[in-house]
């Protein structure tokens, strides 16, 4: 078990990291989006929001081969697959889920986010997924925002559901996606075992005056949206503290730049480009890289129970201009200068 990252030097090497929450996406960028992520991952787990949904075998295999299939040869890259739940599954539809090697299915409240209208209204529409899966000890991970709400209450709102969810499913591991509030930051600290949370690097490293203190970012608008500088402060402060309930998941989520740039623009982030060279050049200024190891690369698998990754990253101290686009999308730090740089491989 080595999970020590150090600094040698102008370097900084840790464990492979893991990404619990990426959108590889479909059709011709697909590929790219996948090589980008294997560049700095050695698994992610692959979210389920596709056309059409992944939801049984079938559609779980023929995604984990479009995906396996984007990488280089001889690559060690994994992806982590995950089902979508929708109302109406029943225990034989999770079953079959889990023979396919899930490790997780994914709750997105009806209308939370991209390609979610057909998602449950209320975790009682969906009881027999969840006795199934708790049965199955395959993880829950949740969108956690109530879209009734409004946008900057919506994941403080979810809470009650969480809550109520947690007291009839106690043996049911739950991981709350992509955290963006210090309320939701506490909720998990004072939480069971069984919960645990995924935190992205743009909710680390931005908030709402980056997206829209001056000129409209669309490019940092994403669900839930980037929040205050006292919401980022609780997601690094509880990173600093080492909690091992709290690990790295991206939520990458490239949209083609034209797509980003005219009016309705979805949200989603692409962040898998810059991400680790951008967290350890956070870290780094907080004085903390002693952390990074534990968040990217031991916490999330040991919640998940999957053995941790094998191999080691390296990064360098030297900075580069990142550009205006990359894969076609314009990438989370797009035009600024980071520090740190991923070796090449
Ligand atoms: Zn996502």
């Amino acid at each position: 078990m080595n999970t020590v990252g150090y600094l040698e030097g102008e370097s900084f090497e840790l464990p492979m990291p893991d990404d619990f929450h990426v959108h590889f996406r479909q059709g011709g960028a697909m590929a790219s989006y996948v090589q980008r992520h294997a560049a700095s991952f050695g698994r992610a787990m692959a979210m389920p929001n596709t056309l059409p949904p992944l939801i049984d075998g079938p559609s779980i295999e023929s995604y984990r081969s479009e995906i396996l299939a984007a990488l280089p040869r001889g690559s060690g890259f994994q992806a982590l697959m995950t089902f979508k739940i929708l109302p109406g599954m029943d225990k034989k539809a999770v079953q079959a889920c889990a023979a396919a090697g899930v490790v997780a299915g994914k709750y997105y409240p009806s209308g939370a986010t991209t390609h979610a209208g057909d998602g449950p209204r209320s975790f009682r529409q969906v009881e027999e997924v969840l006795e199934a899966m708790e049965a199955l000890d395959l993880v829950l991970s949740i969108h956690g925002e109530a879209p009734q709400a409004s946008t900057f209450d919506r994941e403080k709102a979810f809470l009650p559901s969480l809550e109520s969810l947690i007291l009839r499913h106690p043996r049911l591991r739950i991981v709350l996606e992509h955290l963006s509030s210090a309320e939701a930051v506490s909720f998990v600290a004072g939480g069971p075992e069984t919960l645990g949370a995924t935190i992205t690097a743009h909710h680390l490293l931005f908030t709402l005056d980056d997206m829209m203190g001056g000129n409209l970012d669309p490019h940092l608008f994403c669900k839930p949206v980037i929040k205050t500088e006292k919401d980022r402060r609780a997601l690094l402060d509880v990173v600093f503290s080492g909690s091992r309930k709290f690990f790295f998941g991206s939520d990458s989520a490239p949209h083609e730049r034209a797509v980003k740039e005219k009016a309705k623009a979805p949200g989603g982030v692409y962040s898998a480009p810059t991400a680790l060279p951008a967290l350890v050049s956070l870290f780094e200024k907080e004085g903390r890289l002693d952390v990074l190891p534990g968040f990217l690369s031991a916490f999330g698998a040991d919640f998940y129970r999957l053995p941790r990754t094998s191999g080691r990253l390296r990064l360098v101290k030297k900075a580069w201009e990142v550009p205006q686009e990359m894969d076609g999308v314009v990438p989370m730090c797009a035009n600024t200068r980071i520090l740190w740089s991923l070796e090449p491989q």
